[in-house]
């Protein structure tokens, strides 16, 4: 047996080869607890069951925030029971925006409980200002073929394809159509009304889901989600060519006899 220093030399001369292949890897423990709290708060601990400690229960609340945040765009909208709700999300929603910065969202206008709903096509320069659907021009002109067939804007609710301006009042991209199209689709039905009347021919194609001309699908109505659906040509073309005024007079005309028929109110 080696003599006892000779011994201790050597176990120490060892010890310290160890420490520099591998690092000192003691611990110094003063407080067990503290390691045992460690163990609880590791985040990737495999095992979860309720909450053991207040900082575990906000992770847990953390969690549930994240989730939220995951659910998807189609969930978020179905959740929507209102039109305050629904107008909440669209302000959130980057999808619903344009490639022209620092738009105002427009929403929609009118009588939540409308029996008659008419969709445009997307917000131009002075809607996007004021924040609501047909307010230039073409609106003005809405708003008398719409007094022709004895309506008040009031009565009515206005809405478009795109809830936000493109940029040169370019026509809408159909991917930026097709991005709008849940939230609007959410409006239509919270809205419910008995008809729904698109003006132009972005507005019918987007929601018949057919690309045909105008001339083609006006004056009839469309069986669209259990409602009926009349398309017209857009106020903003009856500006420019006069020619389209005796057939968009005679599609309001239809518009109203059937909304009379099945009761629409007022
Ligand atoms: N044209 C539309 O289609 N919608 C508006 O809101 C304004 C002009």
């Amino acid at each position: 047996m080696d003599d006892p220093k000779e011994f201790l030399k050597k176990a120490t001369r060892f010890l310290q080869q160890q420490r520099e292949m591998y690092g000192d890897f003691s611990v110094q423990v003063e407080d067990k607890s503290e390691i045992e709290n460690k163990q609880v708060q590791e985040p990737d601990t495999p095992y979860k069951s309720e909450p053991q400690n207040q900082q575990q229960a906000e992770v847990s609340e953390e969690n549930k925030a994240e989730i939220e945040v995951q659910k998807s765009t189609a969930e978020l909208i179905e959740e929507c029971s209102t039109l305050d709700e629904l107008k909440a999300l669209c302000e959130e929603a980057e999808e619903l925006k344009t490639d022209l910065e620092g738009t105002n969202l427009v929403f929609g206008v009118g009588n939540p409980k409308a029996d008659l709903m008419i969709v445009g096509e997307a917000p131009g320069y002075n809607e996007d200002q004021q924040g609501e659907p047909f307010v230039g021009q073409a609106g003005q002109l809405l708003d008398k073929i719409m007094a022709a067939i004895n309506f008040e804007r009031s009565d009515i609710y206005i809405a478009n394809i795109l809830k936000h301006r493109p940029p040169d009042n370019r026509d809408p991209e159909p991917e930026e159509r097709q991005r709008s199209l849940p939230y609007l689709l959410k409006q239509i039905e919270l809205i419910d009304p008995k008809l729904i009347l698109c003006v132009g021919r972005i507005s019918a194609t987007t929601l018949l889901d057919k690309e045909t001309s105008l001339g083609n699908l006006r004056g009839t109505f469309h069986e669209f989600h259990g409602r009926e659906l009349m398309v017209t040509y857009h106020p903003a073309a009856l500006l420019y060519n006069q020619k389209y005024k005796r057939p968009t007079w005679e599609d309001v005309q239809l518009l109203r006899k059937r909304y009379d028929e099945l009761g629409g109110q007022p």
